[in-house]
């Protein structure tokens, strides 16, 4: 749930002009139109970004198997891969899909899926070739992906395996988990994201947000990456369903757009010679989509049309506060509810709720 530092989010943006931008250009996206058309987001069921994030996830249970990917009250719940059985492969099936938790474990598993450059441009890349069904063009030009040969390799015949025995399970999964969010991101999406970028002051990008629904994402459960700005999010992670799944949506889309606030904490603390805060920044997005999603639910929102029907159904109140105490941010949950809730009340300027916070550090 963090986004790629700005040193690094310049040399993807370069890295991306260089390397992929005229074969992007060739790939068909998947138009939303199976999903939508939605109002904020865009999203995607894709095939590759599926599998990556499977084999990515397998190969770091490979490199750490006693290793719990999340630290602190998620731990238990999240999805230990390592542990789930796989359908019947048969033994060169196994061998091959082996194959390519190997190389992943061996070039990647100890790379972050977000600070990661090479990271981000694959999955990027495998966003963008989602409708192909190869990477390497042997069979259509157009599906060339530009991938180094090996990865290409790898992804192709860890594919074939991942189509007959995973793909199906998983693309249900995340029409499911979209189908369920899609009325409430039609009813709401607008005035959520208008009232987000005001609070922010800032405007909430024209183009809708492209948001990778995956059945693994990463040890969060969601991830951003910037230029271009894009969300992945795990359908199976219990820490994105029901209620919770518009509001880690929004936390994601935030990183993208809450830019003005971290510079406004930045600026306030140089003046007053102060360390800017770690996660000051991070847990104010948090504690903003939090509150301004309870308020939109306890307005008429809900994820069902019958609230009984989900558990925790319509306003979860607080889940963010959790997180944030989960995070050990109670200095900064109760600075925010003592000077930033009075400006979301709209009863003291963006200014003066900043400079208050920072001077109270
Ligand atoms: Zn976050």
């Amino acid at each position: 749930m963090r986004t790629l530092p700005a040193h690094s989010r310049a040399t993807l943006l370069l890295l991306l002009a260089a390397c992929f931008l005229p074969l992007s250009a060739e790939a068909r996206p998947q138009s939303d139109s199976i999903f939508g058309p939605l109002p904020v987001f865009e999203f995607h069921s894709g095939f590759w970004i599926n599998l990556h994030h499977m084999l990515y996830q397998e190969a770091k249970a490979l490199r750490n198997p006693s290793e719990h990917p999340t630290p602190g009250k998620f731990a238990h719940s999240v999805l230990d891969i390592a542990s789930e059985p796989h359908p019947a492969l048969t033994a060169s099936e196994q061998r091959t899909w082996q194959d390519a938790v190997n190389f992943y474990a061996a070039n990647y598993a100890d790379h972050d899926l977000l600070f990661s450059t090479d990271l981000v441009i694959l999955k990027n890349q495998l966003g963008d070739f989602e409708d192909c069904d190869e990477l390497s063009g042997t069979k259509k030009k157009t599906c060339d992906a530009g991938l180094p040969p090996n990865i290409t390799h790898v992804l192709e015949s860890a594919g074939a395996i991942y189509r007959t025995h995973y793909w199906s399970a998983h693309d249900r999964a995340n029409r499911q988990w979209i189908a369920l969010i899609s009325p409430l991101i039609r009813e709401q999406g607008v005035g959520i994201s208008e009232r987000l970028a005001a609070a922010y002051q800032t405007k909430w990008p024209k183009p809708k947000i492209r948001v990778d629904v995956s059945a693994y994402a990463n040890w969060a459960g969601a991830y951003t990456t910037l230029d271009p700005l894009r969300v992945t999010i795990s359908s199976l992670d219990p820490r994105n369903q029901d209620t919770a799944a518009l509001e880690v949506l929004f936390h994601e889309a935030s990183h993208g757009i809450a830019e003005p606030v971290e510079q406004a904490i930045a600026r306030e603390c140089r003046q007053r010679d102060k360390a800017i805060p770690r996660d000051l920044w991070h847990a104010l997005v948090s504690y903003t989509t939090g509150e301004l999603i309870h308020s939109a639910m306890t307005n008429g929102g809900s994820l069902a049309p019958d609230d009984d029907a989900v558990p925790g159904g319509g306003a979860t109140p607080y889940a963010v506060r959790e997180g944030l105490y989960a995070r050990g941010w109670d200095d900064y949950l109760n600075l925010l509810s003592r000077f930033w809730q009075p400006y979301l009340d709209g009863h003291a300027s963006f200014d003066d709720a900043i400079a208050r916070m920072v001077s109270s550090l």
